[in-house]
């Protein structure tokens, strides 16, 4: 269960993420001021903060600030504005993430899981290892076979939350709420640049090595020996 810290002054999207978030099995608090926010982020130390930025109080980037002061929790964002500068004044103020409104709440716990998955990873700065493909989120870099891979942003990101679960056939549909943020998207998006991305890793759908499509369902991050292997066993 993660203890999840909700400040955000309207009372009906507070309520609406304390229900929707109590009955996907968190254990929620809530806070209505940016003040009352900073209270419980000492006092109840959760696992992860959503944090609107329009406060009634205090400026939402002075909140993220003041439990960056104290606190590594997690921090995602919530506004209803959506414009870059802000955006980046509230990843550079040490946000972790956010949402913009209005948003649906598998957008949320989508984002909730993501921080929960880089914290919980804690401050290691091991690369993760599939094959010959070291993935190194710190730096934002691959390398295959020592070989440093040109990515696009999109490109690392995907590669990165496909990394982050080896194995583990991913949705396109979880792929675009992660690395797009978007739950209406089209799978087409997921599609162009998982083609990107093969021909980065050089292979193709026909002759696929680490990229493993299930058709139907989404695709996977794989050790192509262990593809081998699997063929010939
Ligand atoms: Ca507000």
């Amino acid at each position: 269960m993660t203890s999840i810290l909700v400040i955000e002054d309207d009372p009906s999207i507070r309520a609406a993420l304390d229900r929707g978030l109590s009955e996907r099995g968190h254990h929620v608090q809530t806070a209505a001021s940016g003040i009352a926010g900073l209270e419980a982020v000492l006092g109840d130390r959760p696992d992860v903060v959503l944090l609107d930025l329009g406060l009634p109080d205090v400026d939402g980037l002075t909140v993220i600030g003041m439990i960056r002061a104290a606190s590594a929790v997690p921090v995602i964002v919530i506004t209803a504005v959506d414009d870059d500068p802000t955006m980046v004044r509230a990843l550079d103020s040490g946000a972790d993430d956010y949402v913009v409104k209005p948003f649906r709440l598998d957008q949320v716990t989508a984002r909730i899981r993501a921080v929960m998955r880089r914290s919980q990873r804690g401050a290691t700065t091991e690369p993760i290892r599939v094959g010959e493909l070291l993935i190194h989120e710190p730096t934002r870099t691959a390398t295959l076979a020592g070989e440093q891979l040109e990515l696009a942003r999109r490109e690392f990101d995907l590669l990165f939350a496909l990394a982050e679960r080896v194995g583990v056939v991913v949705s396109k549909r979880t792929l675009l709420a992660e690395v797009w943020q978007q739950v209406d998207g089209s799978d087409r998006t997921v599609d162009v640049h998982l083609s990107w991305l093969r021909r980065k890793l050089g292979e193709t759908a026909a002759e696929p090595r680490y990229l493993d499509s299930v058709r139907g369902v989404g695709v996977r991050l794989i050790d192509p020996t262990d593809r081998a292997d699997r063929k010939t066993s």
